[in-house]
């Protein structure tokens, strides 16, 4: 088994040499601890470890071993006190059944490692799609900087609406990647393979500048921009952000970019220093999908935000689903206290949209009112929202 941390570089710069070196050290304890006598473990390049079990039956086997060592790497990580674990790939490959020779069984646990993080999995047995899948990612990768370029990447805006008076006051910005009509691939699949391409930069521009130009057309509308993690770390992001405000004269409160917790707590002070210097120019922060996240009330309460996004899982799932009423209701009233505004993704129905109210959310997004529409019908969209 070959198993990496990806995006080890990262977490190195984030945590430091001192702190990475201790969480590689305590991995590789952890795993031997786990594997006892039934295995091996070398450390395998910067980041890696070649993992060598003994008496793996079939492939059934393997995978229950690999996870097995999984959660042994989670507790690693617990225990060196990360707050965002890592992603980490595990790539299998079997002796003698898919290969006779170390050569050959290293590169065929590589593939497989490597199709892991094209698919966004966590482990892979190789089989003969994993070579494929490995090239397929490659070349998304490179459609994807052409799509940039050729203008197949579009920006569509879906309405947020003030519960109070049934208004459209701001429009989130999400990304179609559309060839004749059709999508090539989803944003669940493309925005993550712009940040390993390193096109996150460019991405996030596009979407600035089109959604910027945009909503100066829809008077008095807002727009929100979604900000990965690699965005908000890169070096140039509050000069991007500072930027796209002059360039296309945004007023204050016309831009407010979504954030995800997880995007806060890899790098908690950097992410925070970022955001406040772009609230100071008049740039409202969302923490996106809150309630999915990691991060403990403690980070919370310094987090400088003007406004909470419920995950659209928790109130998708609030009308049969008690537990999730309530934490839809805890989330509200959390805001609440804190002064920031709340919003409801994800309300798919009138029922809803009432109990939302009830709970004294102030602000809804979802197929209910509009999907994500391009700019053209969205237009149309507004002129009836307000009659
Ligand atoms: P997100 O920021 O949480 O966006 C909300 C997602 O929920 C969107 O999916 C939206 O179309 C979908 N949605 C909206 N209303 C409903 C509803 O009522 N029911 C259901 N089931 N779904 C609803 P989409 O457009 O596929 O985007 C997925 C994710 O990809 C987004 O999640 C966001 O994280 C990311 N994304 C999309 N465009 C961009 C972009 O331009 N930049 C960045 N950085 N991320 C983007
Ligand atoms: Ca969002
Ligand atoms: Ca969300």
């Amino acid at each position: 088994m070959l198993l990496d941390v990806a995006d080890f570089p990262r977490l190195q710069a984030r945590l430091g040499f001192e702190a990475s070196g201790v969480l590689l050290r305590s991995l590789s304890e952890h795993l031997s601890l786990a594997l006892g006598d039934r295995g091996t473990v070398l450390r395998f390049g910067d980041a890696s470890f070649c993992v060598l079990v003994r008496a793996i039956r079939n492939r059934g086997h393997a995978i229950l071993a690999a996870e097995r060592l999984a959660r042994a790497i989670e507790q690693a990580m617990a225990d060196v006190a990360i707050v965002t674990a890592p992603q980490i790939n595990i790539g299998i490959a079997l002796y003698p059944l898919q290969a006779t020779d170390a050569q050959d069984l290293l590169r065929k646990a590589q593939l497989a490692a490597a199709a892991v993080h094209v698919r966004a999995a966590r482990l892979q047995v190789f089989d003969d799609s994993c070579a494929e899948q490995v090239l397929k990612g490659w070349a998304l990768g490179e459609a994807f900087a052409e799509a940039l370029e050729s203008g197949e990447l579009q920006v569509f805006y879906q309405p947020k609406i003030r519960i109070a008076d049934g208004r459209a006051v701001g429009v989130e910005a999400l990304s179609r990647w559309l060839r004749d009509g059709k999508p090539v691939a989803t944003p669940d699949v493309f925005i993550p393979l712009a940040e390993e391409a390193g096109l996150i930069r460019d991405a996030t521009w596009y979407v600035l500048s089109n959604s910027l130009q945009q909503a100066a057309l829809w008077d008095g509308l807002h727009v929100a921009v979604n900000i990965t993690p690699g965005m908000l770390h890169h070096s140039d992001f509050v000069e991007m952000i500072r930027s796209a405000v002059s360039i296309w004269s945004a007023k204050s409160g016309g831009l407010t970019l979504e954030i995800t917790e997880g995007a806060l707590i890899a790098d908690f002070d950097q992410a925070a220093a970022r955001l406040a210097r772009v609230r100071d120019l008049g740039v409202r922060i969302s923490i996106d999908d809150f309630g999915t996240g990691y991060s403990s009330l403690s980070y919370f309460k310094k987090i400088p935000a003007d406004e909470l996004k419920i995950d659209k899982s928790f109130v998708m799932g609030m009308l049969t689903d008690e537990a999730n009423q309530r934490l839809v209701q805890t989330i509200i009233n959390l805001a609440h206290q804190f002064n920031l505004n709340v919003v409801a993704e994800g309300v798919e129905n009138q029922a809803s949209l009432d109990l939302l109210a009830r709970m004294g959310c102030n602000y809804a997004q979802g197929y209910f009112f509009a999907p994500a529409l391009n700019a053209d019908q969205l237009s149309l969209w507004l002129k009836r929202n307000l009659a």
